[in-house]
């Protein structure tokens, strides 16, 4: 069968309705879709200063590339790009070098801070000398610095290269462990409570699947390799990923499914939890947090007793 559009050869099948696209197709329906989802939310406003999440792997540099076009063609709003190092020797270092040489190549300007110079070492020598799982310990230090430093930066926005995929897991994660107020905050762009200690994130690739944002970077020639962090199977996250992709095997649309069901909830759950979870400061630090002190100045702390600061 050719591409739904023209006689050319389908690239790829899309999974919600079956429809085939050839290159040219598929690059448009793609672009039109999150270029949609960044004007239907109202992701991106007049003089927004958007920093992007960057770590150089396929997600986070098609959002990149997609907001270069996007201001190119509206000139309203400036990016930069912020990158989190975290010290995984073998797929940061890589990752990272993808990032800088994109940035260069497309004049944005790249703040990266590492875990090494905030927190005193790397994540790698963090591990060995402690019993945390990887994403426990590395998953709040890595929104933790990219909240602190994107206000440092005077940032209005923050883009993540979050896919349909990422966020159907995280869905799940919440019902399966019974975080539902932690849902609430989810979405196209987050956040229940206006408040500034906050850097509202905008997730432009939120309708896209993982596939279609693999292949779109492949096509689009963004980046040679794909690589996985060595830790992201080895987590609460990897199971129900596991167990999604199997589901979706099985009964293709289920991701979709989840994500539509949600969307039609967000209101609800937005209007419900809109008072919840009183924010106090941190002791510590001063960042925002649910309790006296935040989780990552928790986590410093215990590794500072096990020696390894
Ligand atoms: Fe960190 Fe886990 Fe993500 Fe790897 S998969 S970068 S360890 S949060
Ligand atoms: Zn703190």
């Amino acid at each position: 069968m050719p591409c739904k559009n023209c006689l050319n050869k389908p690239v790829i099948k899309l999974t919600n309705n079956n429809i085939q696209l050839c290159k040219q197709h598929f690059i448009k329906y793609f672009e039109r879709k999150v270029f949609n989802t960044i004007r239907n939310y109202k992701l991106i406003e007049k003089n927004d200063k958007v920093g992007v999440a960057v770590s150089g792997g396929k997600d986070s540099l098609t959002v990149l590339n997609i907001l270069i076009m996007l201001k190119n063609k509206i000139r309203k709003f400036e990016i930069e790009a912020i990158a989190i190092d975290e010290g995984i020797k073998g797929y940061r270092d890589e990752t990272l070098e993808n990032a800088e040489k994109f940035c260069k190549e497309n004049k944005i300007k790249l703040h990266i801070f590492s875990y090494k110079k905030e927190f005193g070492d790397t994540l790698d020598n963090f591990l060995k000398k402690s019993k945390m799982k990887a994403c426990s310990m590395c998953g709040p230090f890595r929104r933790y610095l990219l909240n602190k430093k994107s206000k440092e930066l005077g940032f209005t926005k923050l883009a993540t290269g979050h896919n349909l995929d990422d966020e159907a897991q995280t869905i799940m994660m919440n019902y399966f462990r019974k975080n539902i107020e932690t849902s609430a905050r989810l979405g196209p762009i987050t956040g229940i409570l206006k408040d500034k200690r906050f850097i509202k994130r905008i997730k432009p690739l939120y309708f896209m699947t993982q596939k279609e944002v693999a292949a779109y970077a492949f096509l689009k020639g963004l980046t040679a390799e794909f690589l996985e962090c060595p830790h992201s199977s080895d987590s609460y996250r990897g199971d129900v990923m596991k167990m999604l992709n199997d589901f979706e095997a099985k009964y293709p649309g289920t991701k979709h499914s989840i994500i539509t069901s949600f969307i039609e909830l967000l209101p609800m759950l937005k209007e419900s939890y809109k008072n919840f979870m009183p924010i106090n400061e941190c002791k510590t630090c001063g960042e925002p947090c649910s309790q006296e002190i935040c989780q990552t100045c928790k986590i410093v702390e215990i590794l500072k007793k096990n020696g390894n600061k």
